[in-house]
Formats: structure tokens, C-alpha cells, sequence
């Protein structure tokens, strides 16, 4: 069904299956590993109606929402979404595209793969095999003069050089990188061969982002935490006036006590500051000190309010946000 090739079992495949769900066009997203005893599969899933892909949904703090609302309309300049794979990162940027997707508004990306198809907007799926890389579809797409560019991943100098000269030169760019957080997006720049005052001069924006497990609502269970929560960024008073729920599990969610996802976000806004001091240092430490001098959230933080709200569980932020 994924069209792998099923008399190979001695290297790693990828496919992916599209089914229709009721009313709903779902891709699977097939991946296979040969492993000593056989072998192993992995199977995402991607619900790709274009109601899963609202900006007010993956997760955003209202400030946040309001910001990325923002920086979206901007003429020009670099937006990074960081995150490992499977942090929700094509998610979040499918959305905002979907966001400001209008007639007189030219969208082209360039994606390995293509996960969603949005109406109105060109996209072009990368092909290795016959050398249609993304530095060489960039440079393709750049010569359309369209408004907005989607870069599915920066991974060599020649795409990161590429997407600096579009946004210096009039265009929105959005595309992703895989650090752990916002600040390293900076230093993992500079290392792959892009000038400070280049980065400085292009990028906007910077996006952390994870995915934590929501709270089943039908069997949660409030509680009151027995270790000391000051460690982890809860203070005495926020316990006082807010009610921490942990996960039990029920028919309803399959005994897991959980139901769904939602994104939590480290955005760091590069304003004057934080620009005159990419030209200084690339030192993401000292990057990062800087933002939350300039009130930046950490995902911990952004976890922590999302406990707080009772979405999520103490567990699930400590899972996937370190200090
Ligand atoms: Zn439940």
C-alpha cells in the first residue's frame, strides 16, 4: 500500500499511504529499518483537511499568536520554526501559510516531502535523483518574484545563502532548522557558513517548538504535587490559584489519559537589541540570556503555563523541554 518495495528487506524504505477517513483524506507517512531480527516500522500520521491547519489551534499564547500574526505580513525577512522531528514544526508553518494565503498573495515552497497540499500555493517536492535540490529549486523559485517562500529545511550553506538574499531582497522566507532552541538557530547559521551581519540583517523571527500530549478531559485528575515545583518554574502562589491535573486514563483515551496534541513555543523576536548583538557573539548561550532579558519565554515556561491552564501534564513538559 505505501509502495515500498516488499522484496527488500535489507534497507531502510519510505512510502506513505493516502486513505479517506469518513470525510477526512489522511496520509500515512511509512518508514521501514532493518534491524537484526527483521524489520521495523514507524507510521505517522497526517490529517491533511485544511481545518487541522488553523493558526489559532497548534498552541499559541495570545501574545504569541499576535506576533507570528505580525511578523507574517512583514514584506520581507527570515521566520525560523527549530524543533527534532516531529516537534510540529511543518505544522505551524503550513498554518500561518494558510493564515495569509490569498489571491494577490504569491506563495511558492520548496519541501522534502510535500506533506500538505494547500489550494492556491505552488509547491514543488525535492528530487535528489535528478539533482533538483532545495539551492536548486530556490534559485528557480526566486527568479518567479513570488511574495512568500517556504523552504522546507535548511540544511547547507547554499540554501541558507539563498534564503538571506531573497529576504534581503523582498521576500517573506519561513523555513526550519533542527536545534533545540531558538538562540542556537543563530550559532547553527554561522556554522553552516552564513555571515552574522547577514543574519542579523534577515532574520526576524526565531520559533522553538515541541509537542506535548493534551489531557483527556473526560479522566483527569487533579492532584497536588508532592516534590517541590519551584525547580521546575512553578511558584508556591501559582499553586495556590491554579489546579494541576495529572493523567489516569479511560475508555475514551484508550487508558492512556491523554487525547491529542498541542504545540508549546519558544519565540525569540530579534528586534535592535538582539541584532547589534548577533554582530558581537553567535554564543547561543549569551543569545539566549539575552532574549529572556528581553521577557522571551522558554519552552519550559510555555509548558509550565500550559500545566497551569490544565492542559497538560507536569510529566509531559519535563519530557520534552530541558533547562
Ligand atoms: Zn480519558
Amino acid at each position: 500500500m505505501a509502495k515500498l518495495n516488499i522484496a527488500e528487506k535489507r534497507l531502510p524504505q519510505d512510502g506513505r499511504i493516502e486513505v479517506k477517513l469518513g470525510t477526512q483524506n489522511v496520509d500515512v507517512r511509512v518508514s521501514t529499518l532493518p534491524t537484526t531480527f527483521g524489520e521495523r516500522v514507524v507510521m505517522r500520521l497526517l490529517n491533511k483537511s485544511e481545518e487541522a491547519l488553523n493558526l489559532r489551534e497548534v498552541g499559541l499564547p495570545p501574545d504569541g499568536l499576535e506576533l507570528l500574526n505580525h511578523l507574517a505580513q512583514l514584506p520581507n525577512g527570515i521566520i525560523l520554526v527549530t524543533g527534532p522531528t516531529g516537534s510540529g514544526k511543518t505544522t505551524t508553518l503550513y498554518s500561518v501559510l494558510a493564515a495569509i494565503n490569498k489571491p494577490d498573495i504569491n506563495i511558492i515552497t520548496i519541501e522534502d516531502p510535500v506533506e500538505y497540499q494547500l489550494k492556491g500555493i505552488s509547491q514543488i517536492q525535492v528530487n535528489p535523483k535528478i539533482d533538483l535540490t532545495f539551492a536548486r529549486g530556490l534559485r528557480a523559485i526566486v527568479r518567479q518574484d513570488p511574495d512568500v517562500i517556504l523552504i522546507g529545511e535548511i540544511r547547507d550553506q547554499e540554501t541558507a545563502t539563498i534564503a538571506v538574499q531573497s529576504a534581503l531582497t523582498g521576500h517573506l522566507v519561513f523555513s526550519t532548522l533542527h536545534t533545540n532552541d531558538s538562540a542556537s538557530a543563530i550559532t547553527r547559521l554561522v556554522d553552516i557558513g552564513v555571515e552574522p551581519f547577514l543574519i542579523s540583517s534577515s532574520v526576524v523571527a526565531v520559533i522553538a517548538q515541541r509537542l506535548v500530549r493534551v489531557l483527556c478531559d473526560h479522566c483527569k485528575e487533579a492532584y497536588t504535587p508532592g516534590v517541590i515545583l519551584e525547580g521546575i518554574g512553578i511558584t508556591r502562589d501559582q499553586l495556590e490559584n491554579h489546579t494541576i491535573y495529572q493523567a489516569k486514563g479511560c475508555e475514551k483515551c484508550f487508558h492512556t489519559g491523554y487525547r491529542g496534541r498541542v504545540g508549546i513555543f519558544e519565540i525569540m523576536h530579534l528586534n535592535e537589541d538582539l541584532k547589534s548583538l548577533i554582530l558581537k557573539t553567535y554564543d547561543a548561550t549569551q543569545i539566549k540570556q539575552a532574549a529572556l532579558q528581553r521577557h522571551m519565554k522558554t519552552l519550559r515556561q510555555s509548558g509550565i503555563e500550559k500545566v497551569l491552564a490544565g492542559t497538560t501534564t507536569i510529566e509531559e513538559v519535563l519530557r520534552v523541554t530541558q533547562q
